[in-house]
């Protein structure tokens, strides 16, 4: 597929309001692009862009849309859910094939739905003959034509649930504000806030030129040295990242302050200095990044790359000085120039 629209015909935002809701929920939650409804609904709008923005994914509601023009022009395989159609399992592998390379809709009713949209649809499908919540037959449809993939989509969020047998957990990423406000909860003095800005300000140059996930590696930045409030050791990263963890900040960030001292340190480097045996080598493209934007910047001055690595290398540490020039390059290669001269 292309893409999947949900067109939603007849909505009564004085009576549908919570149907259709459900019925957009359940649209993006399954692997929809969009919907449309044909009755403007403000409300409904702000409703699902509010989830969207919190729960990440790119799903698009537009409401007030004259479903009629929409259905005629519309360009690709036309799905109408009733249920008077054919069953859903006797043509799902028909619709699958067809709609491969096209785009598709689905026509979702909420009062009595007129004859032409019988009439204009490629196929009338039922999930059942009986008459079940439109939210139920969306929901079926989209699952038998996705066959199932559509439950492991990651939305890629700044909220995200943790999945507990027991219990709840809702993992997020904090915004700029929200950082500033832990670092001082957590007892960060001025230097650390200075340097965690000055890191923050390389960082995101870096990000943006490379196409990283910004929200991530903002906030992975500010809150790197978080662990410094409570120890100034090599563990300050992992310290920083077991504050981070506990607050229930997003795992993805969490990492980035584990593994940002250097440019990471390797399992067996982690015995030797005393650290919880474990590999702290920056994997993902954010992680690198907040780990050579700290290698960049010495209290709250920005330094040339010699200077950090010179210091490595005075102290014997050869091998974690090449890992430095190393991911440098790598960065500095992803963005087109040398990071330093952002
Ligand atoms: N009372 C309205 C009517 O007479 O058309 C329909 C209400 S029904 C709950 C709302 C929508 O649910 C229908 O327009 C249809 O899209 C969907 N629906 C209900 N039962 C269905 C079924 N068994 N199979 C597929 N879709 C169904």
């Amino acid at each position: 597929m292309t893409s999947i629209t949900i067109l939603r015909i007849n909505h009564r935002p004085f009576r549908d309001k919570r149907i259709t809701t459900h019925v957009a929920l359940t649209a993006r939650a399954f692997g929809a692009n969009e919907i449309l409804v044909d009755n403007r609904d403000e409300d409904l709008e702000k409703t699902i862009e509010t989830v969207s923005a919190n729960f990440g994914g790119d799903f698009r509601i537009h409401t007030g849309i004259n479903w009629k023009t929409h259905l005629k022009k519309f360009d690709g395989i036309k799905v109408h859910l009733t249920m008077y159609g054919i069953p859903v399992e006797e043509c799902i592998n028909e619709i699958r094939n067809e709609a491969e390379d096209k785009n598709l809709v689905i026509i979702v009713g909420a009062s009595k739905v007129p004859p032409d949209a019988y009439a204009d649809s490629s196929y009338n499908v039922s999930v059942t003959n009986q008459p079940i919540s439109e939210v139920s037959a969306l929901a079926i449809f989209l699952d038998r034509l996705l066959k199932g993939r559509e439950l492991g989509l990651n939305f890629q969020g700044n909220m995200s649930i943790e999945p507990s047998r027991s219990g709840k957990t809702v993992r997020y990423v904090p915004s700029m504000e929200q950082c500033v406000k832990i670092l001082k909860e957590q007892g960060a003095d001025a230097r650390i806030i200075e340097h965690s800005m000055q890191v923050f300000e390389i960082a995101a140059k870096i990000a943006k030129r490379s196409h990283a996930n910004l929200s991530l590696v903002i906030a992975g930045a500010l809150l790197h040295d978080i662990g410094r409030t409570t120890t100034n050791g090599i563990d300050h990263a992992v310290a920083g990242s077991a504050i981070l963890d506990e607050l229930r900040i997003d795992r993805r960030i969490v990492r980035i302050v584990e593994r940002h001292t250097g440019a990471g340190i390797t399992l067996e480097e982690s015995v030797n200095l005393g650290l919880p045996e474990k590999d702290y080598t920056p994997v993902t493209l954010e992680e690198k990044i907040v780990a050579q934007a700290d290698n960049l910047v010495s209290g709250n001055s920005v330094v040339p790359l010699a200077i950090t690595v010179g210091r490595y290398r005075e102290k014997g540490l050869e091998k974690q000085a090449e890992r430095i020039e190393f991911l440098h390059k790598e960065l500095s290669d992803i963005c087109g120039v040398d990071i330093s001269d952002l």
